[in-house]
């Protein structure tokens, strides 16, 4: 299992010998976590259980009605995610000041029932919800790319965790619906490829002009991943998009470390405050 396969940053290990001297393979929390979803997914596939949003027994976490009801594509700007009400090539944000990623894939708003479950998800450790939130940003992916004239890009990437906030949650939330949605679309993810090198755990308590000289410490590409990155085309995969501040830092880092073009794809986006 390569550092690629255990999510952003994995945990170091260390080796454990018993009493008797015998090594003793240590648990990491991603492993407690693997066994916990696989288990929790079987149970899903075998049983009846409720839908998520509106608890209604079925077989799906998510029923049609309100796959329908709170899922439904919407119109958006190609550049930023925005929901506007009619497809934009770029809105007039976009337009004023262009963003290093050449186009984002929204999944849904940022708002009911998507702001509770990716609280329950990310905050409680709720990882059973991984596959159906990852099938919502894997189906918007596959329309975005039914509907223009590129092939997919080559490699996908997730916003990285630092990695006390890795250690604190056990699981980085983008490489979970990263790695789905990669099988699902037939391109290779890797997380490694992407480090964050800088805490922004305290980011609330500092003035927008601090905030940002801290971001644009906080992505590295390491030497070895180089090569992997470049001239390809990157999908960079996020959970939530709110001011766009990180994701901006996160693609200005793979650009600069060789990528030849950035996209966003992103699970939740905040709307509007005038259109929420
Ligand atoms: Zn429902
Ligand atoms: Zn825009």
């Amino acid at each position: 299992m390569g550092p690629c396969r255990r999510g952003g940053g994995a945990l170091r290990q260390r080796r454990i010998v018993g009493h008797a001297g015998q090594y003793i393979e240590p648990v990491s929390p991603h492993r407690v976590i693997a066994a916990r979803t696989a288990i929790a997914q079987r149970a899903a596939q075998a049983v009846p259980g409720q839908c998520e949003v509106c608890h209604r027994w079925g077989w799906a976490r998510l029923c049609t009605p309100c796959r329908l009801r709170f899922a439904a594509a919407r119109a958006r700007c190609a550049r930023c995610g925005l929901a506007t009400g009619t497809h934009l090539a770029a809105c007039g944000a976009c337009l004023l000041a262009p963003p290093p990623s050449q186009r984002t894939v929204v999944a849904v708003d940022y708002g009911f029932p998507w702001n509770q479950l990716i609280g329950r998800w990310k905050f409680a450790a709720h990882t059973e919800l991984s596959a159906m939130l990852a099938d919502l940003l894997a189906e918007a992916v596959r329309h975005d790319l039914a509907l223009r004239d590129l092939p997919p890009p080559e490699l996908i990437v997730p916003v990285p965790l630092a990695p006390e906030r890795l250690a604190e949650r056990g699981f980085n939330q983008s490489w979970e619906i990263a790695r789905r949605v990669a099988r699902q679309v037939g391109t290779p993810a890797h997380a490694g490829v992407l480090e964050r090198v800088l805490s922004t755990a305290h980011q609330i308590r500092l003035t927008r002009a601090e905030r940002e000289r801290n971001l644009r410490a906080a992505f590295t590409v390491p030497a070895a991943a180089r090569g992997r990155l470049a001239a390809r085309r990157v999908a960079l995969v996020d959970d939530v998009l709110t001011t766009g501040a990180t994701a901006r830092e996160a693609a200005q880092a793979l650009l600069r470390a060789g990528a030849a073009a950035v996209e966003l794809w992103v699970l939740a986006r905040t709307p509007a405050p005038a259109a929420a």
